[in-house]
């Protein structure tokens, strides 16, 4: 018997600290792709591991319609470190359920059905999320997918402002475009895509899945321009790789929301999780550190690089080096050869998305490996 959706990799994990994943025989890698962002902390740090064992413990399950004070404890977190004035939390249990609960408050809230997304996005894999992501070969084998998206170039402003009308329900929005190639919007486009949308009425989504809790440099990436969205939809690191994701509205969304519900919304356990990371990320200021990291290798990477190196791009630790190159044929080689695991994004990008804890040393660590194989 055999899981059938992944190719797997050949090599096998069995151990994580900090930035570094270990195979049984103790072989030593250097993870900056963590998994897709989904360790901010580093891999099984000890303040998530006491926080989740704690609380199996105590309570391991109870369905969200009875309080309980850890549930509390992460909603209250999540409205206090939002931007601006949203405050109402829905959790989930991953990125794409954020962004399907987004897409269904969006359309509720305004009686409307067409959303408005973006050339290169990436949304998540279910039906509505994927209806919104723009690859046509993660979407073709299952159409018809939901209907009423529009699709406009992204970073083009008046072309958002030109689809967007009084029939639009959502934008949906990466402040920073991730699976696409890691594409940071450029000055003045969130702005404008708030005015776009203050002119309908429609509701502005940023997704910060990958963008969000620190990623970036700063604890949203939206926070950079100063826009504040109507609904902003996170996952991927906010529970430390247990699986948690969250949709954070304005009043005037949650109050005409509809229907919505899920068996395991926030979950005790998971929301340990969520909540001993966030105090982790706030405590230890890992955002700083990662603009600090990340101009640190930005820097390095654009004054080193070699041929192979077409540009470097990118946010904090949500970094993007465009290569001549394949990206997966230089990937098998920094994971084999160098011991070094990254992302790609797209065929012609390695993706780094390393934990927000790496220090200078580990940063050198990564700038050398980088430097074998480019
Ligand atoms: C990963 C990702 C998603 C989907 O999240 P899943 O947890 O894989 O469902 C959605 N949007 C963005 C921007 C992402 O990076």
């Amino acid at each position: 018997m055999s899981g059938f959706v992944f190719s797997e990799k050949p090599i096998q994990i069995e151990r994580g600290t900090g930035p570094y994943l270990y195979t049984d025989d103790g072989t030593e890698y250097l993870d900056f792709g963590a998994s897709y962002a989904v360790a901010p902390l580093g891999h099984s740090h000890p303040a998530v591991v006491d926080a989740v064992q704690t609380q199996v413990a105590d309570l391991t399950y109870v369905q969200a319609s009875y309080p309980t004070s850890v549930r509390t404890e992460t909603y209250e977190k999540l409205a206090t470190l939002a931007p601006g004035n949203i405050d109402k939390v829905w959790l989930c249990n991953s990125g794409t359920e954020a962004n399907e609960a987004a897409m269904k408050f969006a359309r509720s809230a305004t009686g409307r059905e067409k959303i408005v997304a973006t050339k290169r996005g990436f949304h998540g894999r279910t039906l509505g999320a994927l209806a919104m992501t723009w690859k046509q070969k993660y979407k073709k084998p299952f159409e018809p997918l939901a209907g009423g998206i529009e699709f406009v170039d992204y970073g083009d402003a008046e072309q958002l402002a030109d689809a967007v009308d009084d029939e639009t329900a959502a934008v949906f929005l990466e402040p920073v475009q991730g699976e696409g190639g890691i594409h940071p919007a450029p000055t003045g486009y969130l702005q404008a895509a708030r005015d776009a949308c203050d002119d309908a009425g429609a509701a502005l989504v940023f997704d910060e899945i990958q963008t969000g809790v620190g990623r970036t440099g700063l604890l949203w990436a939206s926070e950079r321009a100063g826009v504040v969205p109507d609904i902003l939809t996170t996952a991927k690191g906010i529970a430390s790789g247990l699986p948690l994701g969250a949709t954070l509205c304005k009043e005037w969304i949650a109050e005409d929301c509809g229907n919505h519900g899920s068996t395991f919304s926030g979950g005790p356990v998971v929301c340990a999780a969520a909540n001993a990371t966030l105090d982790t990320l706030v405590e230890e200021d890992l955002p700083a550190n990662a603009n600090r990291m990340g101009s640190y290798l930005t820097s390095h990477l654009r004054a080193e690089h070699g041929d192979d190196v077409r540009e470097v791009r990118g946010l904090g630790l949500m970094l993007g080096i465009e290569v001549k190159r394949g990206a997966n044929r230089l990937l098998k080689q920094l994971a084999l050869r160098e011991q070094f695991l990254a992302l790609p994004a797209g065929r012609s990008v390695l993706r780094l998305l390393p934990p927000l804890t790496i220090d200078e040393e580990q940063a050198d660590e990564a700038l050398a490996a980088l430097g074998e194989v480019l």
